[in-house]
């Protein structure tokens, strides 16, 4: 994101907008002596376009320049109005999770995990997203990367969760990896994320997703309990608009 600095009158309305908190003001006395003017940090930056779509910016300074590869993947993953191609979907995961319930992507015995860097206000580097990944597919856990997802897309090697070079210093206000193993590698699963969690410059959250049973349990909860990691239950559906509901416990469709 730039601002026009002709035009910019300086009056900080954008700034609370800004996820990454990264718009300054500062003084420049090369033109006019005393002038404020507000600087974007433009490494911080993540191009998600949320100050110019809040449309609060009096005198239209702010616009998005249409930035050329690598920059570019700053915008498909951190503008929800961007579609990513490979997964037809706005923003930055796939509709697996939401869908089960009709495609049957986490199977009885599977878990999905889906690890969300940068979010809340901090933004992930790809050069973090990429520990992330290299961790868990370097794990014999037997993690399964889905295809479809924006961060896998941008792999040079998805047997090893390698991310593109040119990709590395780009930034997202958040990246989702996403991918599923079986429920009894969980528990690995989760120490390898632990691990990694040291070298990265950022935070994320693990998203684990698994299908409750007919009896209505959790499966993945005894196993979150006795490893002691806090947990929120959360549910996402998309029902699937008449789409016949995946048969899992007769052998698919
Ligand atoms: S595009 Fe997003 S990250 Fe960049 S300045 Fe605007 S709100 Fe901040
Ligand atoms: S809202 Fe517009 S005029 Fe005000 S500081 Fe932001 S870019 Fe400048």
């Amino acid at each position: 994101m730039k601002a026009d600095e002709d035009k910019c009158i300086a009056c900080k309305r954008c700034f609370p907008y800004c996820p990454m908190g990264r718009i300054h003001t500062f003084k420049r006395h090369d033109k006019i002596p005393g002038r404020v003017f507000i600087e974007i940090d433009q490494d911080a930056c993540t191009d998600c376009g949320m100050c110019l779509r809040a449309n609060i910016c009096p005198v239209n300074a702010l616009h998005q320049p249409e930035d050329p590869w690598p920059r570019e993947v700053r915008r498909i993953l951190s503008n929800p109005f961007i579609e990513f191609a490979g997964s037809q979907v706005p923003g930055r995961g796939t509709e697996e999770m939401k869908t089960n319930d009709v495609k049957g992507t986490f199977l009885p015995g599977e878990v999905g995990i889906g690890i969300e860097l940068g979010r809340p206000g901090v933004g992930a580097y790809f050069r973090d997203v990429e520990i992330i990944a290299m961790a868990l597919m370097g794990a014999d856990i037997g993690y399964q990367l889905a295809m479809e997802n924006p961060v896998t897309h941008f792999m040079s090697d998805k047997t090893t969760g390698k991310l593109r070079d040119d990709v590395l210093d780009e930034k997202a206000t958040s990246a989702i990896i996403e991918g599923k193993c079986k429920l009894e590698k969980l528990p690995e699963a989760l120490a390898v994320l632990k691990e990694a969690a040291k070298k990265v410059n950022t935070v994320f959250s693990v998203e684990v997703i698994t299908k409750v049973s007919p009896e209505g349990n959790i499966p993945i909860k005894p196993v979150l309990e006795k490893l002691g990691f806090w947990y929120s239950i959360n549910s996402k559906n998309n029902m699937g608009l008449g789409l016949p509901a995946f048969n899992f416990y007769g052998g698919g469709k």
